[in-house]
C-alpha cells in the first residue's frame, strides 16, 4: 500500500486536512486521514493532494496549437475562420496533437477529461478517463441524415467497451439543424451516452436565434449553408434547453449568455443537465462577465473546461480554478475546487468514481506544490492571493 502525506489535503466535500495522508492501494484510495511522518509513509513535503481534475471540455485535436488564435476579444465567427483554416493546413496533425494534449492533461493533474472528438478518433492509451464526444455537425437536412447515421453506429460501438467512455456532441446552433438535437438526445437515451451542445457562447449566436440575423447568418449564406426552414423552431437557447433535457444527461456547453429563466431550468434539472464554464476561453473572447453567482445560487451544478488551446493558453484546469478565484471573488474557495472536481465528474455522469478522495473511488490524485510561505489559509495557498489583481 502507498501512503502518501502532504502538507495539505482536499477531500472536497469535507473540511481540507492538515498534514494529511492518502492510502491507497491498486489505483483505489483505501483512507485518508492526519498523520505522522512514520513507518512507510512517503513524505512528499510542501505539497496539496487533490483529486484528480476533472476537465469537462476540451478539443485535444487542437493541442497543437501554441498560443490562442487571433486576438483578445475577437469575435467567434472570425476565430471559427481561423480554427477552419488551422484544421485544414498541412501541417496539421491531430493524432499527434491529441497525444500531446492527454500529456498536457496528465501532467496537469486531470484525472478525467470531456473532449470532443472526430470520427475515427485515435484511442490513444492514458491513465486518464477520457469521455469522447463525437462532434456533429448538420446545418442542411442532407447532412442531418449523414450525422445522425455516424452519431448512432458510433453510440452503439461505445456499448460495453470499457475505460473510454462515448458522448455525443451536436456542435452549435449556428452548424447544426434542431432535428440532429433531438436526434443525439434520442440516441443518448437508447444508449445511455451524454450529449454536451455549446450553447447561448456569444451575442451574436443569440441575435442568429432571435431575429436570424447577423455575422453567423452571413456566415453561413457565404458557406451556402443558410437554411430559413431551421430557423423558427429554435428562437432562444431554452428552446434547445427544451430538447436536452430529453437526454440521457446533457453538458451545456458555455452558457455565457443563459438568462434567468434558462438558468431556472437547469438548476432545476442538474441531476442530469450541467453547464460546462471556460474561464480562461470566455476571458479571450471578452465576453459580458459570466453569470457565476447566478447559476451557483440557483442550484445549477456547474463545471469547469479549460476548452481547447486555440482559445485557452494551456490545459491546466488549476489555472482556470485561480483565475475563477480572482474574477469571481464572491464565490467561496471549496465551491471554486468542487468545479474542478466533483462539478466536473457529475457533468460527465462519473462521479461514483471521480471528484472527492473517498476510500473505494479512484486514486488519479493531482498534487500541486504550494508556495513556501506562512499562510494558514489552505485555499489562499492553492488558489493565490484573491486579492492580488
Ligand atoms: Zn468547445
Amino acid at each position: 500500500m502507498l501512503k502518501l502525506k502532504a502538507r495539505w489535503i482536499f477531500p472536497v466535500g469535507s473540511t481540507p486536512i492538515q498534514d494529511g495522508v492518502v492510502c491507497v492501494d491498486d489505483d483505489r484510495i483505501v483512507e485518508i486521514r492526519r498523520g505522522r511522518a512514520g513507518q512507510g509513509v512517503r513524505d512528499l513535503g510542501n505539497v496539496a493532494i487533490l483529486p484528480g481534475w476533472v476537465n469537462a471540455h476540451t478539443h485535444l485535436e487542437l493541442s497543437g496549437i501554441n498560443a490562442p488564435l487571433g486576438y483578445p476579444g475577437i469575435p467567434l465567427v472570425e476565430w471559427i475562420r481561423l480554427v477552419v483554416d488551422r484544421r485544414r493546413a498541412e501541417s496539421h496533425d491531430a493524432a499527434w496533437a491529441v497525444r500531446r494534449g492527454l500529456d498536457e492533461c496528465e501532467i496537469a493533474g486531470a484525472a478525467a477529461v470531456g473532449d470532443i472528438v472526430q470520427p475515427s478518433p485515435d484511442l490513444h492509451e492514458t491513465p486518464i478517463a477520457v469521455t469522447g464526444f463525437l462532434e456533429l455537425i448538420g446545418p442542411t437536412e442532407a447532412r442531418t441524415a449523414e450525422a445522425l447515421q455516424t452519431a448512432a453506429a458510433y453510440a452503439g460501438a461505445g456499448q460495453g467497451r470499457g475505460g473510454r467512455r462515448f458522448g455525443l456532441s451536436p456542435h452549435a446552433p449556428y452548424s447544426v439543424r434542431p432535428g440532429l438535437v433531438e436526434g443525439a438526445c434520442r440516441l443518448s437515451r437508447e444508449y445511455h451516452v451524454p450529449v454536451a451542445f455549446h450553447l447561448a457562447e456569444s451575442r451574436e449566436e443569440i441575435q442568429l436565434l432571435r431575429d436570424s440575423s447577423g455575422p453567423f447568418r452571413r456566415l453561413l449564406e457565404r458557406l451556402d449553408a443558410w437554411d430559413p426552414a431551421s430557423q423558427p423552431a429554435c428562437r432562444r437557447p431554452l428552446d434547445f434547453l427544451r430538447m436536452l433535457a430529453e437526454a440521457d444527461r446533457a453538458l451545456v456547453i458555455h452558457g455565457n449568455y443563459l438568462d434567468e429563466e434558462e438558468i431556472a431550468f437547469l438548476a432545476e434539472r442538474r441531476e442530469r443537465m450541467s453547464v460546462v464554464y471556460c474561464p480562461r476561453t470566455h476571458a479571450w473572447f471578452q465576453h459580458d462577465p459570466y453569470h457565476l453567482e447566478p447559476m451557483l445560487a440557483a442550484g445549477v451544478n456547474v463545471a469547469l473546461g479549460t476548452d481547447s488551446r486555440a482559445s485557452s493558453p494551456d490545459l491546466n484546469l488549476l489555472e482556470e480554478m485561480r483565475h475563477v478565484a480572482r474574477c469571481h471573488p464572491n464565490v467561496p474557495p471549496e465551491k471554486i475546487i468542487e468545479m474542478g472536481t466533483l462539478s466536473g465528474a457529475k457533468a460527465l455522469g462519473i462521479e461514483q468514481e471521480f471528484g472527492t478522495l473517498e476510500p473505494g473511488k479512484s486514486a488519479r490524485l493531482a498534487i500541486v506544490d504550494l508556495p513556501d510561505c506562512r499562510i494558514d489559509d489552505p485555499y489562499e495557498l492553492l488558489l493565490g492571493n484573491r486579492s492580488a489583481d
